[in-house]
């Protein structure tokens, strides 16, 4: 009985994290086949779904699955809202990597996220509490299901500095949905954060990083850069906390690059970990980009 549970919720634990459980190869490979998982670069290439990229959710379907969510109208996108003074002095790759505009910009920089909260205030707290200290930012990339349990970490998240990022309401598949359940799973959560903190994100990331042409273009037409990562941490693999947090920093700093859009979890040995890994970066000259100095509206 015991071990039925652990196995469950071992394998529970797993399918709730983002990655492929394939360790991305090396940055030096074709756009195609780097860091980023092959289910969603696997559709790169093929055409855009357009013709369905008008289609209005259906109320009815809504309503059967997210009730409560659905009874006011969608939220309109408000990129003015998110938008601050700073300058916009990166931009995304296809790689995922996060660039200066300017050639003489600087390139040394890597972009910090994590994903598949808001989960529990004492592991905010000690991930802001880091990120403070070395005067850094990251993208919360959140799951709106879990706004709808905890609004108030929701409320941490912004209130702390954390940028805002959507995850997908129920953080499945979307490149297994159709066109009107993409449209939901992104929809609800801009709406949630909307209602929650008055502001809609300006990030997206699919769950597994498996997305398709018509999830792209929903990001899109709502103002949300669609990125998956360019070096993932692999936290989401461990599953014994003891020496993890020294496998999270190595992870990254064996995956390190200029640009690295680094994947990361709300997850105890990533909090761990966060202050050596910030250091150690800070340490080989990498900067933190804020996210809000990143492009958005071009893809
Ligand atoms: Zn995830």
């Amino acid at each position: 009985m015991k071990k039925t549970f652990v196995t469950l919720f071992s394998a529970a634990l797993l399918l709730s994290a983002c990655g492929s459980t394939v360790q991305p190869p090396a940055q030096s490979l074709s756009p195609s086949s780097s860091s980023a998982p092959s289910s969603d670069t696997a559709a790169g290439t093929a055409a855009p779904v357009k013709q369905e990229a008008a289609a209005a959710p259906s109320p009815a379907e809504q309503a059967v699955q997210k009730p409560a969510a659905e009874q006011t109208p969608a939220p309109v996108p408000s990129p003015a809202q998110a938008a601050t003074e700073i300058k916009k002095e990166y931009k995304m790759n296809k790689n995922y990597d996060i660039v200066p505009i300017d050639a003489s910009g600087n390139k040394k920089v890597v972009l910090l996220t994590f994903d598949d909260g808001p989960k529990e205030k004492e592991l905010l707290d000690s991930l802001f509490d880091t990120l403070d200290k070395h005067k850094a930012k990251a993208i919360f990339f959140m799951n709106g299901y879990r706004i709808k349990s905890h609004p108030e970490l929701l409320k941490l998240v912004d209130e702390r500095g954390g940028i805002l990022g959507n995850h997908s309401y129920d953080h499945i598949d979307l490149k297994k949905q159709t066109n009107e359940k993409v449209d939901q799973q992104l929809d609800d959560v801009n709406k949630l954060m909307k209602d929650i903190v008055g502001k809609t994100p300006q990030f997206f990331r699919p769950p597994f990083g498996s997305g398709s042409d018509y999830v792209k273009e929903k990001a899109k037409k709502e103002h949300m850069l669609y990125m998956t990562w360019s070096n993932g941490s692999l936290d989401w693999e461990m599953t014994n906390a003891k020496n993890d947090p020294k496998a999270v920093v190595k992870n990254v700093l064996d995956q390190l690059h200029a640009g690295s859009n680094i994947l990361m979890h709300e997850l105890p040995w990533t909090a761990q970990a966060l202050d050596q890994l910030l250091a150690q970066l800070e340490e080989k000259g990498y900067s933190f980009v804020d996210p809000r100095a990143i492009e958005v509206d071009v893809q």
